[in-house]
C-alpha cells in the first residue's frame, strides 16, 4: 500500500467509501484537498501498472478540492459527495479538458463546454481527478479496443477489467477513485462491474443526461454511476440525474428515490424472477454456482423466486447487433476532419472529401470501422426492411416479454456476464466471442429500464469476482438500490467485503 494518508482510526484514505469520505470532509477530519492528494498519489503509483486514466487533471482536481473546503470554511452547506474524488469516462465532454473517445479521431480535442452530467458533479462539488479509457467510442467489452492501450484488471492485470468502460471499472477497483461514471449501451457499465467486483447501474433510458456524451447508439446509450457499494453508487446516482432540457430524450419526471432505497434495502415479500434464458452452454461453472447461492441468498431473506419465461431475448444480441452499428453510422458521419479532431492530408494537394476519407482511415479503428460498415449496410435501401426493420420488431417482442414479466415480478435477476474476467488478448481477434458478453446486459437497453450489477462472491475455479444482475422496470430505479442493499448486506455477512479484503493489492 502507498496512501500517504490515513483517518484518525488508522483507515487509509483511499479505501474509505464515498459516504464516509463524504462525511469526514463534513465534519472536519479531512480536508478535500487531503483527500484528492491521497488518491492523486495513488495514481502516480499505480496507474502506470493499470491504466485506468487517458489523462489526469491534477491541477483541476487540487481547484476544485480548495474550492470546497473554502465553502465548508465559509460556513455553507455541502453536499452529500462535496471533496469525493471521481473517475470520469472520456466519453463526457470538459470544458477545456482532454476528451478523446478512446479515439485517435479526437486525439487534442479540447472540448468547449461540460457535458450536462460533467457540469451536474462540478456543481455537486465532486472532485473530478480526470478522464478514463475505454473501447474507441464504447465500442466493445474489454478496453482492447481503445486506441490508447488496453486497461489491466486490477484481481489480476493480465485480464481484462470489462468494457467498454473498463477504465472507470478499474479505477475504483485499484482504490484510485472511489466513484467512478461509466455508459452503457449494451452493458458497458454491468459488465465491468461485474468482472472487477464492482457495483454498476445502468438508470432507465432518459434517466441521466445524455448532452455531451460522445454519442455511439443514441437509442440506447445511459449513462451511470460506478462505485464500490450500493450507497455510494446511489449518492452518485442522485448526482448526475435528473430533467435536462439539453437531451430531448430526457425524462420529465422526479428521480426515483434511490438514495432513500439503498439505506434501506429490503427484499421481503418481493417477488424476484430467474430470466430462464440467461444459463446453459458458454456460462461458466462457478458463475453458475455463486449465481444460484444469491437465489438462496434472496430465499433466506424472505423473496418468492420464481422462473420467468422470455422468449425473445435469445434473439436480443443479434437486434443490438443491427441496431447499435446503424445508429453508430449514423452518429458518427460527424467525424469529418472539418470540425474537430484530425486532419490527416490537409496539404493543399486533396480535396475536401478526400481530406476526409483520409482522415477516418486514420483515425477510427477495426472495430469502429466494422461497425459503420455493418450499420451502412442494414440501413441501406433494399435491405433497410430485412435487418434494421427486423432488428426493430424483435425490440418490440423484448419489451413485451419485460412486460410480462414484470406482471408477475417486481424484478429479474440473472448473471451480469457468462464468465468472469477472460485473459487480455484472448477474444481481441473473436467479435463474436466478444459480443457474447453482453448476452444478459443488452435486453435491458433494449427496452430502456434500469439494472445493476453488484458482486456476488468470486468464481472458485480462478477466484476472480461474479456479477449478479438485478433487473427492474423504467423509472423503477429505486428497486434495484433496495434489492442491491439487502443483497450486499447479506453477502458482506458472508464473506466480508471481498474487494477491500481479498483484492491484490498492487
Ligand atoms: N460491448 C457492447 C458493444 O460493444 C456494449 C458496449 C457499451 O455498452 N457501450 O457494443
Amino acid at each position: 500500500m502507498t496512501d500517504s494518508t490515513a483517518t484518525t482510526d488508522g483507515t487509509a484514505v483511499i479505501r474509505l467509501t464515498a459516504a464516509e469520505t463524504a462525511a469526514k470532509i463534513a465534519s472536519g477530519e479531512l480536508t478535500a484537498v487531503e483527500v484528492t492528494e491521497a488518491h492523486l498519489a495513488r495514481i502516480e503509483a499505480v496507474d502506470e501498472k493499470v491504466h485506468a486514466f487517458l489523462h489526469v487533471d491534477r491541477e483541476g482536481a487540487l481547484a476544485q478540492a480548495r474550492a470546497v473546503d473554502a465553502k465548508r470554511a465559509a460556513g455553507e452547506k455541502l453536499g452529500p459527495l462535496a471533496g469525493v474524488p471521481l473517475a470520469l469516462k472520456d466519453i463526457f465532454t470538459t470544458e477545456g479538458v482532454p476528451t478523446t473517445v478512446g479515439s485517435k479521431i479526437l486525439e487534442g480535442w479540447l472540448p468547449p463546454y461540460d457535458a450536462t452530467v460533467t457540469k451536474r458533479l462540478k456543481d455537486a462539488g465532486v472532485v473530478i481527478l480526470g478522464k478514463t479509457n475505454m473501447d474507441e467510442f464504447a465500442m466493445g467489452s474489454s478496453t482492447e479496443n481503445s486506441a490508447y492501450g488496453p486497461t489491466g484488471n486490477p484481481w489480476d492485470l493480465t485480464r481484462i477489467p470489462g468494457g467498454s468502460g473498463g477504465g472507470s471499472s478499474a479505477a475504483i477497483a485499484s482504490f484510485q477513485a472511489p466513484l467512478a461514471i461509466g455508459t452503457d449501451t449494451g452493458g458497458s457499465i454491468r459488465q465491468p462491474a461485474a468482472v472487477t467486483g464492482t457495483v454498476g447501474v445502468k438508470p432507465t433510458y432518459g434517466g441521466v443526461s445524455r448532452y455531451g456524451m460522445v454519442a455511439f447508439s443514441s437509442s440506447l446509450d445511459q449513462g451511470g454511476p460506478c462505485a464500490r457499494t450500493v450507497l455510494d453508487a446511489a449518492l452518485l446516482h442522485e448526482v448526475m440525474a435528473g430533467h435536462d432540457p439539453l437531451d430531448s430524450t430526457s425524462v420529465d419526471a422526479p428521480v426515483p428515490p434511490v438514495v432513500e432505497a439503498a439505506r434501506n434495502g429490503s427484499v421481503t415479500g418481493m417477488r424476484i424472477g430467474i430470466v430462464k434464458q440467461f444459463r446453459g452452454d458458454g456460462y461458466q461453472a462457478g458463475v453458475l454456482q455463486r449465481f444460484d447461492e444469491a437465489v438462496e441468498v434472496l430465499r433466506g431473506l424472505g423473496a418468492e423466486v420464481v422462473e420467468v419465461d422470455c422468449p425473445s431475448f435469445d434473439l436480443a444480441l443479434s437486434a443490438y447487433y443491427l441496431i447499435a452499428p446503424s445508429e453508430c453510422s449514423s452518429n458518427l458521419a460527424r467525424f469529418d476532419a472539418m470540425r474537430y479532431g484530425l486532419r490527416v492530408g490537409d496539404d493543399g494537394t486533396h480535396s475536401a472529401e478526400d481530406v476526409t476519407a483520409l482522415s477516418r482511415e486514420a483515425g477510427f479503428g477495426d472495430e469502429v470501422k466494422r461497425r459503420i460498415m455493418l450499420g451502412t449496410y442494414a440501413l441501406s435501401s433494399g435491405y433497410y426492411d430485412a435487418y434494421y426493420g427486423s432488428a426493430q420488431k424483435v425490440r418490440t417482442l423484448i419489451t413485451r416479454d419485460f412486460e410480462a414479466a414484470f406482471g408477475q415480478v417486481d424484478v429479474l435477476i440473472s448473471p451480469t456476464t457468462p464468465t468472469t474476467a477472460f485473459p487480455i488478448g484472448e477474444r481481441a481477434d473473436d467479435p463474436m466471442a466478444m459480443y457474447l458478453a453482453d448476452l444478459c446486459t443488452i435486453p435491458a437497453n433494449l427496452a430502456g429500464n434500469a439494472a445493476m450489477s453488484l458482486p456476488c462472491g468470486l468464481a472458485p475455479e480462478d477466484g476472480l469476482p461474479v456479477g449478479l444482475q438485478i433487473i427492474a422496470p423504467a423509472m423503477k430505479d429505486d428497486r434495484l438500490y433496495q434489492v442491491g442493499a439487502a443483497v450486499e448486506a447479506a453477502f458482506v455477512e458472508k464473506w466480508g467485503h471481498q474487494l477491500i479484503e481479498e483484492a491484490p493489492s498492487l
